[in-house]
């Protein structure tokens, strides 16, 4: 099964998509946990990508198109995948159906994950992440047993740079101009779920396996 994450960033593509991969044993693919990984590892890719995340910004499509396309061209991809974060741009959105139909796959949904611009900031300044494995937290809302520790790996839990308020108001406007036009692209192919975010991430769980089946 392959499947897109589509939403606001912190609507709650990331904490869903784990949990779809984990249920249908499928990789979940975040271009920015790609980007924080090359960052943290001092690459050329992290180097470029930097500058574009920290402001806010989309990292450019001819950076960040070729290096998805490379990701789901690995063996692990055979079976599916989630995306998460990926396409965020409509021309990104076209080079990947034009990769999948060169090579005679298709999409099979693209879930929209629907919170409003109100709840957003909150989710965000609440959201702690953990920079080792890419486990992400919520202060309130899926705590981590122990205070500011990853509940996966024992690592240090962090607020992102790019959560803090003043970057996601930023985000949010790049979101409704660049990304928010995906919802209509993926509506008119026909595979668009939308489900209500703003309910417990158990429910919104439960909504997307019905949709996409047991
Ligand atoms: P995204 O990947 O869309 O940027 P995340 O999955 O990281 O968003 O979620 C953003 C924050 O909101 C995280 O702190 C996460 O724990 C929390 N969160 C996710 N889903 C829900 C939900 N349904 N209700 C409340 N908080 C949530
Ligand atoms: P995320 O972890 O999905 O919230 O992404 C964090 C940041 O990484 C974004 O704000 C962008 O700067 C960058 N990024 C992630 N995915 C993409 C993408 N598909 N296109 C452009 N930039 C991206």
């Amino acid at each position: 099964m392959k499947i897109i994450m589509l939403g606001a960033p912190g609507a709650g593509k990331g904490t869903q998509a784990k949990k779809i991969a984990e249920q249908y044993g499928i990789p979940h693919i975040s271009t920015g946990d790609i980007f924080r990984a090359n960052i943290k590892g001092g690459t050329e890719l992290g180097m470029k990508a930097k500058s574009y995340m920290d402001q806010g910004q989309l990292v450019p499509d001819d950076v960040t198109i070729g290096m998805l396309l490379d990701r789901i061209s690995q063996e692990d991809c055979k079976g599916g995948y989630v995306l998460d974060g990926f396409p965020r741009t409509i021309p990104q959105a076209e080079s990947l159906t034009e990769a999948l139909n060169g090579r005679g796959e298709k999409m099979d949904y693209a879930v929209n994950v629907d919170v409003p611009d109100t709840a957003i900031v909150e989710r965000m300044s609440g959201r702690r992440a953990c920079l080792s494995c890419g486990a992400t937290y919520h202060i309130r809302y899926n705590a981590p047993s122990k205070e500011n520790v990853c509940d996966a790996c024992g690592q240090a839990l962090v607020l992102r740079d790019d959560d803090k308020p003043e970057t996601v108001q930023k985000r949010l406007t790049v979101y409704h101009d660049q990304t928010q036009p995906l919802i209509e692209y993926y509506q008119k192919a026909g595979i668009l779920v939308t489900v209500d975010g703003t309910k417990d991430l158990h429910d919104v769980f439960a909504d997307i396996t019905a949709v996409l089946g047991a």
